[in-house]
This record gives structure tokens, sequence and C-alpha cells, in this order.
């Protein structure tokens, strides 16, 4: 990058002083700034960090500390890992199903005591009950009474903001493909103490958190 391309991108935005965001005024997706970079778009407040800062290490991300994703203030970026880069989506509200699933931050696990998911479990066991009356009994969605009765609720299980990433991704996506056939016999060479998690996990190809689940009975069949 030399200083004419420096010059352009700083054509797109407005240095102001202070504390101020400084927000990139040509083009967006998403609400990044985009910035066209030999032949490639590029978002303009990574090139900030670059031109700022400096070269981006592998692997992480440059999140805002102001809610601006538009703004280029290098004041205002800072480096993250995938998993900051989802609490931080979490806690600006941006991501509806992860601030659903990730809890812990007063948000709606929170309204539910540790004996009321108990209580929601052996309901939903019991077949006696529509997922919704349980739902307006507990005074939540049907949806969050799905994810407690298959033990998707984060505060049980420690449930995973980053595996739930990188599933929807599907970047390791093998941990929906086994069968039930498969599962048994996870438990099954597990219990046997001949296998390590480890080593199943390299047998059946998913995380080791996965065959963790498994054979903590906590993945359905
Ligand atoms: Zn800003």
């Amino acid at each position: 990058m030399d200083a004419q391309d420096i010059n352009r991108f700083e054509s797109k935005f407005m240095k102001k002083s202070g504390d101020e965001c400084w927000s990139w005024l040509a083009s967006k997706s998403d609400g990044y700034g985009n910035f066209r970079f030999r032949n490639k778009i590029l978002k303009s407040h990574r090139m900030a960090w670059e031109i700022y800062i400096g070269k981006i290490p592998h692997n992480l991300f440059v999140l805002h500390k102001c809610d601006n994703r538009s703004c280029v203030n290098p004041d205002h970026l800072f480096l993250g890992t995938n998993v900051d880069n989802m609490k931080d989506m979490v806690k600006k509200g941006r991501s509806k199903i992860f601030s659903e699933i990730h809890s812990g931050e007063g948000n709606i696990h929170a309204k539910l005591k540790e004996k009321n998911i108990e209580e929601i479990r052996k309901m939903c066991k019991s077949g006696k009950y529509t997922r919704s009356y349980i739902a307006e009994k507990f005074n939540i969605s049907s949806n969050h009474v799905f994810r407690i009765s298959h033990n998707l609720s984060w505060k049980d299980n420690n449930f995973k903001v980053a595996d739930f990433k990188i599933n929807r991704k599907g970047r390791n996506n093998g941990n929906s493909k086994l069968t039930d056939k498969q599962i048994d016999e996870i438990r099954d060479k597990y219990k046997t103490g001949n296998f390590t998690q480890k080593r199943l996990s390299e047998i059946y190809k998913v995380t080791e958190h996965h065959i963790q689940r498994i054979t903590k009975n906590k993945v359905r069949k």
C-alpha cells in the first residue's frame, strides 16, 4: 500500500478530533465500509488497522470498541479472537441466535432458575404437556423450551459459542453426521476403557467436545 492508496483510503471518511468515530462514507456492506484494493473488496476497518497500527495477526479479528461498524478510527478498534467476535456480537445484540443461546449476561436463561430447568425437562419428558403450554407457564419461548429439553442450554452444559459457530459454518460439521449406531458404538467403546475421547474423536472424525457430550449422554439419538 503506497501513499496514493492511503490518500484514496482517507478520502472516504472524515478524520475527526478527540474520541469521535471516523465513519466510512463510501460503499458499505452490512454496515462495514468497503475499500477496493488491488481488485479486491476489503473491509475498511481492517484496512484502517493495517494502515495505522500494523499487520493483523493470523486468525485474529478486528473488532469495534464503539458500536459503529463503519468506524475506521484506530483508537476504536481492537484485536480479538473468533470467540471474542461472537461475544461482541452477542453483547451488541447483533446476532439473535447467539444472544438467545449464549446466556449468562442477564438474558433469557437468567429468568429461569436451576429448579425450573429441571421441572421443564421433566414436563417435556413426561409427554403430557405441549411445548407451548410449558412455554407459557414459564414465560419463555417454545423454542427455548425445546433447547432446554435437548440440553442446549448454555447454563447446563456449557454449550460453547465457538463450537456452534464452527458447526454453523460447516467447517467441522461432521458432528451431525453420526448415525445412531455410531453413537452407540462410541458409548460402548468408551465404556471398555480402551479408547480415550481423543482417539474416538479421531476415529469418528468429530470434535473431542462432541465425544465428551456423547459419553455423558448429552447427545440424544
Ligand atoms: Zn468509532
